[in-house]
């Protein structure tokens, strides 16, 4: 199974996917049964944008409709966010690096998705385990979990799990799909241990429904 998923989004009814090392493009669009996923420049930035209007744009968001397409973020490290709002089956794919995270990715994401009683999985990344940055950059995270002189190492997955509880997400409705992906080599690309030559994984979902 080079695939992994989510519960919580599965119960709701929605296709997604967290792809790890493996997962060829034709496995993960089969997964999704869509012939494609909508992206966008990723830029570490804080803009979401719709996936109709998606095309030659910047952003770290992407919000896809009911009846529209697939949309995905290519991650190694960062943190892939999908959220879904069960009432109008519309989605949102989020990257978050803890640039995004600290410049409110999340909050751009949610936002311009709308809804109540959202559904989120946080995917495969680096972890705390590995997360070693300056004590700046700690101080600007948050989430610090262990420090070691003038270096940190930072909770991502916390802090982004505190920002969704932050923006109305109850804390059942958000789940952590485990893995880190700077020590577990065999099942994750890491940009951190593989360098800039460093694969990536197309985190994706799948808007429910036909729209109105
Ligand atoms: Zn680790």
């Amino acid at each position: 199974m080079t695939i992994l998923t989510s519960a919580i989004l599965a119960k709701a009814g929605f296709l997604h996917a967290f792809p790890t090392r493996d997962t060829v493009d034709a496995t993960l669009l089969a997964a999704l049964t869509s012939p494609t996923v909508i992206q966008v420049k990723q830029v570490h930035g804080a803009r979401a944008v719709l996936a109709t209007e998606a095309a030659g744009q910047e952003g770290d968001a992407l919000v896809s409709r009911a009846g529209d397409g697939a949309v995905g973020v290519r991650v190694a490290d960062c943190v892939p966010v999908l959220v879904a709002d069960p009432a109008s089956g519309a989605v949102a794919a989020i990257h978050a690096g803890w640039r995004g995270v600290v410049g409110g990715v999340l909050g751009a994401g949610v936002k311009l998705l709308g809804g109540r009683d959202l559904v989120a999985a946080i995917g495969p990344c680096i972890g705390a385990c590995c997360f070693e940055v300056g004590r700046d950059v700690a101080e600007r995270i948050g989430f610090i979990a262990r420090e070691d002189g003038e270096k940190a190492h930072v909770d991502l997955r916390a802090a982004v799990r505190s920002q969704l509880r932050a923006l109305g997400l109850a804390d059942g409705s958000i789940e952590d799909v485990a893995g880190c992906t700077r020590h577990e080599g065999e099942r994750f690309h890491s940009f951190r241990r593989d360098g800039a030559n460093s694969g990536r994984m197309l985190a994706a979902i799948v808007p429910r429904g036909r729209g109105r």
